[in-house]
């Protein structure tokens, strides 16, 4: 099928022969230091790289090079999203699924699963567990069932989680992965007033997806990979694209990937919010070990750096599938958003699950509580942030990206991530944390740009430590 980023066809925007043909283009020139330095040089303005050009970069293999790469990675994560790292939790709805996919443990087979989905009263429980750990970003995750889990079941919950005001606690933001599904829907969803929806491609490659997802409506190939655009259609602007590494060849997905993101680029002239980078992990009834292309953590390193060099303007998310080494690795050279306490059981925050009882949809490696990882993160020296301001001001799709193109984000994200860091420190954190961050957001006060901007953002400081919450830029 032939190349076309502005198509609307699955096949076409993210076709299988330029994939192939880029992946020999990058094959004949990893060791091509000249066209590597040009590569280079031409990530260094901050404009991203094509879908070819990153894929020689992940090719290549010269020590020097890649640690090029790494050291730009590294700046441009500086240069965009300063030393903020933003927090949210998954929150589980429902495991029912109608689906094969042959990876995941909510398979329609599994029938040793424990099957849960929460009533409202329930998810009102685990929205004030959630609020009560400091979190106020969620997102909503939920297994494809027409019947247990259709639409208005998702909307329901939206509005429930928006609604529970507990303490000091709010949920802010709620961003959604659930399946594929119609404009009609994705425009409902939009009027609820969801952050980002989440959609992981899991693979781009056509003929893997199809035998990874044998049966089930997510069987469709086009229907999965054209959501993005329904989505769009719908009126939703921050969507978050992603693969589950493991699945299939890792260059493979991350051609298709870039591919993407260049579609939507170029049809809806906003790029993805975000880029997830999700790794196969052990689940009930799944086994990682049998499937071929697990990533090392080096490599996996170099995709995340690659992806923040090739798409500069796109946040990044790294959930606890990844080890407190590996996060802090990573984290590094480009990560934006990374989930905390995260519980992938339903109805997990409440109350752990009896050993018999397991509904839990892969492993979590790290397991810290919310509080050890803000002071994890504060010891790094990133600044924990719970802003939420952007979407709710109605920054999204190209009004963020203006934002952020015009280096406004230290006048804008800086100070709401120091007021929002405070009210966790005054709501949330253990005397230890609290006084690690106090330090911090003396010190962190002085980098606002705009005079008038710090000294306004030193009053909110002080009001929410007098109790007063909810104040943004
Ligand atoms: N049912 C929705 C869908 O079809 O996209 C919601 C997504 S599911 C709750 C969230 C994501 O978890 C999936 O998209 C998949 O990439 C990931 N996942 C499934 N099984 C996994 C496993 N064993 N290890 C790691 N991640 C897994």
């Amino acid at each position: 099928m032939k190349y076309n980023p502005m198509s609307l066809k699955a096949e076409e925007f993210i076709s299988h022969e330029e994939i192939l043909d880029t992946l020999a283009y990058a094959d004949a020139n990893k060791d091509n230091v000249a066209l590597i330095d040009e590569i280079i040089e031409k990530a260094k303005l901050r404009k991203g790289l094509s879908h070819r050009e990153a894929s020689v970069l992940l090719a290549c293999e010269i020590p020097e090079k890649v640690q090029e790469l790494y050291d730009l990675a590294e700046q441009i994560k500086k240069d965009f999203y300063g030393n903020r790292i933003v927090m949210f939790a998954p929150l589980y709805l429902s495991n029912y699924c109608v689906n094969g996919c042959v990876y995941c443990p909510y398979h329609l087979k599994n029938k040793h699963i424990a099957r849960k989905k929460l009533t409202q009263e329930e998810i009102k429980r685990e929205v004030i567990a959630l609020q009560d750990m400091g979190h106020k970003r969620l997102a909503i995750e939920a297994g494809e069932h027409p019947t247990m889990n259709p639409i208005e079941y998702i909307l329901e919950s939206i509005n429930t989680i928006y609604s529970i005001k507990h303490k000091n606690g709010a949920i802010r933001r709620v961003n959604v992965n659930i399946a594929a599904t119609t404009v009609e829907n994705y425009r409902k969803l939009k009027e609820a007033g969801i952050g980002t929806y989440i959609l992981f491609q899991e693979t781009y490659h056509k003929e893997s997806y199809e035998q990874l997802h044998p049966t089930g409506p997510k069987h469709d190939y086009a229907y999965h990979t054209e959501a993005m655009d329904r989505a769009m259609e719908g009126g939703i602007d921050d969507v978050g694209l992603g693969v589950l590494f493991g699945l299939e060849l890792y260059r493979y997905e991350f051609a298709g990937l870039l591919m993407h993101a260049e579609h939507l680029e170029a049809v809806h002239g906003v790029g993805p919010h975000t880029i997830s980078v999700p790794r196969l992990k052990r689940a009930d009834d799944i086994d990682p070990d049998t499937f071929d292309n697990g990533i090392d953590d080096d490599t996996f390193a170099k995709i995340c750096a690659l992806i923040r060099v090739s798409v500069p303007y796109t946040g990044m998310i790294i959930s606890t599938r990844e080890s407190k080494a590996v996060r802090e690795k990573v984290i590094r050279l480009g990560v934006s958003q990374i989930s905390g306490a995260s519980r992938t059981s339903v109805g997990g925050y409440c109350e752990p699950e009896p050993e018999d009882e397991n509904s839990e949809q892969f492993d979590v490696s790290d397991k810290r509580t919310l509080d050890e990882v803000v002071r994890w993160l504060m010891e790094m020296g990133y600044i924990p942030s719970f802003c939420t301001a952007c979407y709710r001001l109605g920054r999204t799709g190209d009004r963020f990206m203006s934002l952020l193109k015009a280096g406004q984000i230290q006048n804008c994200c800086h100070p709401n991530a120091l007021m929002t860091l405070k009210e966790f420190l005054m709501d949330y954190a253990s005397e230890e944390t609290r006084a690690i961050g106090e330090k911090m957001i003396e010190a962190e006060l002085q980098n606002i740009p705009k005079e008038e901007v710090r000294r306004l953002c030193a009053d909110h400081l002080e009001k929410i430590g007098q109790g007063i919450r909810d104040f943004r830029f």
